[in-house]
């Protein structure tokens, strides 16, 4: 079993003024996994497109195969399908799955039968309740619990081998375009991402092909003021931020009160703006390596340092861009959603789970020879900060993490009102709603607001945008 304690520091620069602990024996075990496979990575990132394709089929057959005999759901789906035979072009015979379909069968989906829904939550609720809590569950799986873009709660599960494959693909391009054995000095990689474990962000982000760099967590959720002063003392050369705090962030440099100058600003999580591209340049004369994923299947696509947008991971996830109706497309103005096949995700195979962004993707290739197609753009809108009086900032962070992560919240909806905000719940069972107020409160409060004031209300369904059907989770005032 696991044995995190805060008393092992990792690297022994860990910072204590967080709540939670990413250190231990067993998350060095995992650190080292990742560098020992990240030359692996990097060869592939040097494959023809014959390569990239014959590892695909490859990849898709075995795929659907490990998913038809270890996986009761799939099994039913997949047992007249001649996966012998299967090409890409095949794929749309399949039937899609959406996240309503992995809550309702998760038991029946994942391929471990130790792992249940019921068990990840107690887990999830362990380690909100207890920084302390073992990370890693039935010995090395990570579960994460996410709102998700749509609202809607959904439960994640990453094994050990999972964990490693993603690591590799979000810091591949990284590790080819700013080789660590040529750096020198300082290295101090700021974490600006969520201040919980339940997401995958703090622990994902803090991984970096460069060993020899120390690594330091800010929560997002950190009141502006503070984190400024945290960063000017730090340092930071590197920084992996939520595309919103990126913002903020060059703000304040711009402003000047912000005084640092890292070397690579990368974004994730949130649509990135044109504005924040640019506040970036402005502030630290740098282009911000952003990328695209979710935790169902880890990041879809990354921006390598020639800036043209951002490479697909075609060799781990197969993406099919799709209308409303889920037919192929590629009129940007007609994608809807993409279908995403992971061909390394083992515990919760995703064959064509519908993702809700709308990426558009690119024809033309990328300066620096890499035949992974480009995304242009990732669409959507950044969810706002709510402003409140005495200039009190709150960032959707801060409802994100006690809302997003209740095993009985099923959707909900936060409505800024003058001192505080209403929020619109879809639960599944019972809430403890007591608790969940003063959780709320107590986060708000350390915001800086004085007498937050928070309503639950629970309501058979969230109110969605009349024309586009889409959710507006934070509404401001
Ligand atoms: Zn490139």
């Amino acid at each position: 079993m696991d044995s995190l304690s805060a008393s092992v520091l990792y690297g022994g620069e860990f910072r204590m003024t967080h709540r939670f602990h990413l250190d231990g024996e067993k998350r060095q075990r995992h650190l080292d996994a990742i560098a020992k496979r990240l030359p692996d990575h990097l060869k592939r990132l040097n494959w023809s497109k014959e390569e990239l394709a014959s590892a695909r089929k490859t990849g898709l057959r075995n795929t659907l195969s490990f998913a038809l005999e270890n996986s009761d759901w799939h099994r039913k789906r997949l047992q007249h399908v001649d996966i012998a035979n299967m090409t890409e072009a095949d794929l749309t015979t399949l039937p899609t799955m959406t996240k309503s379909d992995v809550m309702s069968n998760w038991d029946d989906i994942v391929t471990d039968k130790r792992l249940t829904l019921a068990g990840a939550n107690d887990h999830i609720t362990r380690k909100l309740r207890d920084p302390d809590a073992p990370y890693y569950y039935l010995d090395d799986y990570e579960i994460f619990a996410t709102g998700g873009s749509t609202g809607s709660r959904g439960v994640f599960v990453w094994g050990w081998e999972e964990f490693v494959e993603i690591a590799c693909a979000s810091f591949r391009y990284q590790m080819r375009d700013e080789p660590p054995e040529k750096l020198t000095g300082k290295r101090l990689l700021a974490v600006v991402e969520a201040g919980e474990t339940v997401h995958g962000s703090p622990f994902l982000f803090s991984v970096t092909p460069d060993t020899e760099a120390k690594v330091d967590w800010f929560p997002a959720a950190t009141p502006m003021k503070e984190l400024v002063e945290q960063l000017n003392t730090a340092q930071p050369t590197h920084i992996n931020g939520f595309s919103s705090a990126i913002q903020e962030l060059a703000a304040e440099a711009v402003a000047g009160n912000l005084r640092i100058s890292p070397t690579r600003v990368s974004t994730n999580s949130e649509p990135l703006l044109e504005e924040t591209r640019i506040a970036a340049k402005k502030a630290w004369n740098l282009k911000i390596n952003n990328m695209w994923g979710c935790v169902e299947v880890g990041h879809i696509a990354v921006e390598c340092d020639a800036h043209e947008g951002m490479h697909l991971n075609e060799d781990m996830i197969i993406c099919e861009f799709v209308d409303a109706e889920n037919k192929a497309t590629d009129d940007p103005d007609k994608i809807d959603k993409i279908l995403a096949t992971s061909l390394f995700g083992t515990s919760l195979p995703m064959i064509r789970y519908e993702i809700s962004d709308i990426a558009i993707p690119d024809s033309k290739p990328c300066n620096c020879g890499a035949v992974y197609p480009l995304i242009k753009e990732v669409r959507g809108r950044a969810d706002d900060a709510f402003k409140y009086a005495g200039d009190a900032k709150v960032h959707p962070l801060v409802f994100r993490t006690p809302l997003g992560q209740h095993p009985n919240i099923e959707e909900y909806q936060v409505w800024q009102t003058e001192k505080g905000a209403k929020i619109s719940i879809v639960r599944a069972g019972d809430i403890d709603e007591a608790l969940l107020t003063s959780d709320l409160v107590a986060a708000l409060k350390e915001q800086g607001m004085q007498e937050p004031e928070i309503t639950l209300e629970f309501v058979d369904a969230v109110t969605r945008h009349k024309e586009t059907g889409k959710l507006r989770r934070f509404v401001p005032l």
